[in-house]
């Protein structure tokens, strides 16, 4: 006996094409006395259709409507299949029902599981999930750069991968996540130029690219990243800060020059980087004090002035806006 094939209707939710599917009851969202079973993938889950409807009103439109006759069902459940994945909404089932899994809905969970939750949250308007799972994301994703610096460790430990960054900004352009993808966006943005043009293999996917839009806004702000650091973080380099004696400005030029040394084709810099090694180098190479302490007040100004701009780069108006429209949702 083979699975019968669902067929998709054009509400983006799937029906059985026979009566008797096959399902593996699911592990983890499995209520014995629950009243309906959602398929998706191979998975069922045995759920309460009423604390579903209560809580989206997706689920209340899709639970609600009469089934056609006949009906398939399994130990008197209807099954109502679904689209997505059974991992994704194992995520967003557990987040729904179980109360002790909606308390680990934080930075503890890692970025794959937060961007599955976050999608799914969106797509059938579990508003209170949707919200912890954007704050759980700017745990990793701030929108401060003092925040956002700090939160590398983080973000490095959690992380899948460059392919974890990209999906997450897919995903936040699609779910309007607005407040979480200047930063998002910044991460894709510092990757190298062929992984953001042609994508990164993912163990689970298969293969993951920036949507039209990301990899667009991505690939135009690296121009104007590299700007920013010319006129704001790296401005030493250029306009003749510090002391005019001549050995500085020879460690000044060399330093200086060594930085730009191997960019990327398109001339990327990082303007957010620390350029910690170029301070130790100053440092190293006798540059007075005053000519150091001018290179890292430029670096530490630079990096904050690069950071109120990070939104706009990428089209995105002002973080206050962004802050503001999110706390108004
Ligand atoms: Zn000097």
């Amino acid at each position: 006996m083979s699975r019968p094939k669902p067929n998709e209707t054009s509400s983006g939710f799937e029906s059985p094409r026979t009566d008797e599917p096959l399902f593996q009851p699911s592990s983890e969202v499995w209520y014995k006395d629950g009243n309906t079973i959602l398929i998706a993938g191979d998975e069922g889950f045995r759920v309460y259709a009423g604390m579903l409807s209560e809580q989206s009103s997706v689920f209340a439109d899709m639970l609600e409507i009469p089934l056609p006759a006949p009906q398939a069902t399994h130990e008197g459940c209807p099954l109502v299949w679904i689209s997505d994945s059974a991992v994704e909404m194992r995520y967003l089932l557990k987040s729904m029902l179980d109360p002790r899994y909606i308390l680990k809905i934080n930075q503890t969970l890692d970025l794959p599981a937060l961007c599955s939750i976050l999608r799914l949250s969106t797509k059938y308007n579990v508003v209170h999930i949707r919200r912890r799972a954007i704050e759980a994301l700017q745990h990793y994703f701030p929108t401060t750069l003092s925040a956002y610096y700090n939160a590398r460790e983080r973000r490095r430990l959690s992380s899948g991968g460059v392919s974890t960054y990209f999906l997450l900004a897919n995903t936040c352009r699609e779910a309007n996540a607005n407040v979480l993808l200047p930063s998002i966006l910044y991460s894709c943005s510092a990757q190298q130029l062929d992984t953001i043009l042609d994508g990164v293999p993912d163990s689970h996917q298969g293969r993951v690219e920036l949507s039209h839009k990301n990899k667009s806004a991505v690939i135009q702000s690296r121009h104007q990243l590299a700007h920013l650091a010319r006129t704001g973080t790296l401005r030493w380099l250029y306009s003749g800060e510090g002391c005019s004696d001549k050995r500085c400005v020879a460690i000044r030029r060399r330093v200086g020059a060594r930085l730009l040394e191997g960019r990327s084709i398109d001339g990327f810099v990082n303007p957010l980087s620390t350029f910690n090694d170029a301070l130790v180098e100053l440092i190293d190479g006798d540059c007075c004090e005053a000519c150091q302490n001018a290179v890292e007040r430029c670096v530490d100004n630079g990096r904050e002035e690069v950071w109120k701009k990070v939104p706009s780069v990428f089209g995105l108006g002002s973080w206050d806006v962004l802050v503001k429209a999110y706390g108004q949702e």
